[in-house]
């Protein structure tokens, strides 16, 4: 399998203060990797880096075997890096529909697949997406993202203060995602959630890559080191 992203040896500065520290990370074609860590660890860091949002002080960001260090944001984004931020972040003063056609490319993904794939999206197609529930604007914001059609999915905290039930919602849209083949790079601290959707975890630590392995080896003892209040 080759790799779609490899994150190498990243370190990232706010100003004087540094955040990343050397984070190294691949997510290969097909694969759904978890980006776990505590709290200020670094990992929206880490997506805003490989989205190109950051400038990098040393290490470097392959795409599709392309070093995409030096890229800007936008142009990075037209390579096929489809970002779902964190907070959703959807024009708030736009209708779904048109939120949806700002950000087509074309390919596969188009108005009406996104809305076969979430039919609450064709419900409230002439709504503003400032009036939306917030389980309907994540389904937005992931929509949004696959307008663009993307080679990888980057989601960061795709259901985070939503209801358990849409919570299930979001997870399963995103299990058929994956399934379909889609490469994915996911935040979340719900372990229960996302463990079963991923078939590699990185956990940060004070913007280092503290441990990296399979799921099916994450064991409790790391999950307590690193993981746990
Ligand atoms: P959380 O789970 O709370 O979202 P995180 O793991 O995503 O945390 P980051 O948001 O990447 O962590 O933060 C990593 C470090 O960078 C933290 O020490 C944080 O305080 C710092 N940081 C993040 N954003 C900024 C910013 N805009 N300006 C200055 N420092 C920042």
């Amino acid at each position: 399998m080759t790799a779609v992203l490899e994150l190498e040896a990243l370190e990232v500065y706010y100003g004087a203060s540094q955040a990343l520290f050397g984070v190294n990370l691949e997510v290969r074609e097909g694969q759904a990797v978890a980006l776990m860590g505590r709290n200020g660890m670094g990992k929206t860091t880490t997506i805003a880096t490989t989205c190109r949002m950051l400038p990098l002080r040393g290490g470097a960001v392959r795409f599709g075997g392309r070093d995409i260090s030096a890229l800007p944001a936008f142009r990075a984004a037209r390579l096929g890096l489809g970002l779902v931020p964190e907070g959703r972040r959807c024009f708030p003063n736009l209708s779904v529909t048109e939120n949806l056609i700002a950000a087509a490319r074309p390919g596969p993904w188009d108005l009406a697949r996104v809305r076969a794939f979430f039919p609450r999206l064709q419900e409230r197609a002439d709504q503003l997406a400032a009036t939306l529930s917030g389980g309907e604007q994540q389904m937005l914001a992931i929509g949004r993202a696959l307008m663009t059609n993307p080679r990888l999915l980057l989601l960061d905290e795709a259901t985070e203060g939503l209801a358990p039930v849409i919570r299930q919602e979001i997870w399963s849209a995103i299990a058929s995602l994956k399934s379909e083949g889609l490469s994915l790079l996911m935040v979340d601290k719900t372990l229960s959630e996302i463990l079963p959707l991923a078939d590699h975890c990185v956990i940060l630590e004070r913007g280092q890559t503290a441990w990296q392995g399979k799921a099916k080896d994450l064991t409790e003892e790391i999950t307590d080191m690193y993981l746990g209040v």
